[in-house]
């Protein structure tokens, strides 16, 4: 690329922020432009509904670079301004305020945006999202005072915020559509460990709940009626339903569009020198031998690096990593590896304490280890990327005998 063909990455979050540094760090020295809609400068999410929602994280912390970082590394980071549409043809962005931007290279790191609940009352005041630090800072400010929260959803952002209402002492309810809280993603005998979790700490968990208005006086929410008429009082109420992937730059641009922005291994669009990355990408997993989008932090973080270096033509950029997550919720810290559709293992095997809480999950098809997860087990996430990277076999009485280090477990006698 010329030096005067710039780099511009649209979204300035965290995998906007770190795609920025890869560039820096891969040696380009051009033009290079951060465009973000939030005013804050970039940041990370997991504090929001974790340490810095529980008040334990100071603000600072949150931050992915101070602001000297951006001035010192030659990033023109314009904040507070939405991109709203690419041009292709002419190789540029238009910004809200009618300007224009040119790229050599576009980077599309446009995150995704709360789903909202479609239902009447779901506009009230203390009706609360967690997407940004100021949903954030709401929701804690809502703590001190409320007594009764409920929340809606009970996937990652519904169990975190319950797990910091009841730090905070206040009462919550969650409601979940589903049989148990992260079920899609967990599969029965994990959810149900976090479904126990949260009911040992007083949480009322209901299932199967259909959410059919949010009741309220005077503009604010003062609770769910469900659909079985079942009316639940709250001072505020939370919705955590999922994400859209923030697709309407590219959808109009041209670039594939399914189930987010479709980019091969190396981040790349359908279109020339357009790269996705973050929760909008739907990538090419080599690993997998399919198209995931990955809605987690260690994506945001990692996958930029390999779309820097494809940005900048190095052959060599894939992006193969095990797909890594992890919560905190009260005493409970999990780190969860792999990758597993709906229903797409045969057996769950447990090693260690599960009643306890400390234990690793493995989820399995055909003897081969899909994902893994340890739960308040530390030291040992290395070791089951690797069990799902190799995909061998495995023999299940090893895998599950604490006593066998995880990367001594030998093959499947049964299928070597
Ligand atoms: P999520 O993890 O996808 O969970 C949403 C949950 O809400 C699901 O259990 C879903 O059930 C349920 N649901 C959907 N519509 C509902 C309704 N009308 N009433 C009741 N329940 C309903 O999404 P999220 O918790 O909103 O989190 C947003 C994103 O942030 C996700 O991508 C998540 O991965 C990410 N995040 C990750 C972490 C972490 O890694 N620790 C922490 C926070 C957030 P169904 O499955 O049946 O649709």
């Amino acid at each position: 690329m010329s030096a005067n063909a710039g780099c511009v990455i649209v979204g300035a979050s965290l995998a906007g922020a770190k795609a920025a540094q890869a560039l820096r760090e891969e040696g380009f020295d051009g033009p290079l432009v951060l465009i973000g809609e939030e005013s804050e400068r970039p940041y990370e999410r997991p504090p929001l509904s974790k340490g810095y929602l529980i008040g334990k994280d100071a603000r600072e912390q949150i931050y992915v670079h101070p602001p000297q970082w951006y001035v010192e590394h030659d990033v023109d980071l314009r904040l507070g301004i939405a991109v709203t549409a690419v041009d292709p043809a002419a190789r540029e962005v238009t910004l809200a305020d009618g300007s224009r931007v040119a790229y050599g290279k576009l980077l599309l790191a446009t995150g995704s945006s709360p789903r909202r609940l479609p239902v009447s009352g779901a506009d009230l005041e203390r009706v609360l999202y967690l997407r940004r630090v100021e949903d954030s800072d709401r929701i804690k400010e809502a703590f001190r005072s409320a007594s009764r929260a409920v929340v809606i959803g009970g996937g990652w952002i519904g169990l975190e915020t319950a797990a910091a209402a009841r730090t905070a002492g206040v009462e919550v309810t969650v409601l979940e559509r589903a049989a148990l809280p992260l079920l899609r993603v967990l599969g029965r005998e994990v959810a149900q460990v976090f479904a126990d979790l949260h009911r040992d700490h007083g949480v009322d968990l209901r299932f199967g709940a259909q959410v059919a208005e949010i009741t309220g006086s005077g503009g604010a929410a003062g609770g769910v009626r469900l659909s079985d008429g079942t009316r639940i009082d709250a001072d505020v109420v939370i919705v955590g339903i999922g994400i859209m992937p923030n697709i309407g730059l590219a959808q109009e641009a041209g670039p594939e569009v399914d189930n987010g922005i479709r980019v091969d291994e190396r981040l790349r669009t359908s279109y020339p020198d357009i790269y996705a990355a973050g929760d909008v990408a739907n990538a090419f997993h080599p690993l997998l031998g399919k198209h995931i989008r990955v809605e987690h932090w260690a994506n945001a973080l990692h996958q930029t690096e390999t779309a820097a270096k494809a940005m900048l033509g190095q052959q060599d950029a894939v992006y193969d990593r095990v797909p890594y997550f992890f919560t905190d919720q009260y005493d409970l810290g999990m780190e969860y590896a792999g990758y597993v559709e709906p229903g797409g293992y045969d057996q769950v095997a447990f090693r260690g304490d599960v009643a306890g809480r400390e234990f690793i999950a493995f989820w399995l098809a055909g003897n081969r280890v899909l994902a893994g997860m340890n739960v308040n087990v530390w030291d040992v996430n290395d070791q089951l990327q690797a069990l799902v990277r190799t995909a061998q076999t495995v023999d299940i009485h090893m895998l599950t005998d604490p006593q066998v280090p995880l990367d001594s477990v030998p093959p499947d006698p049964q299928h070597r």
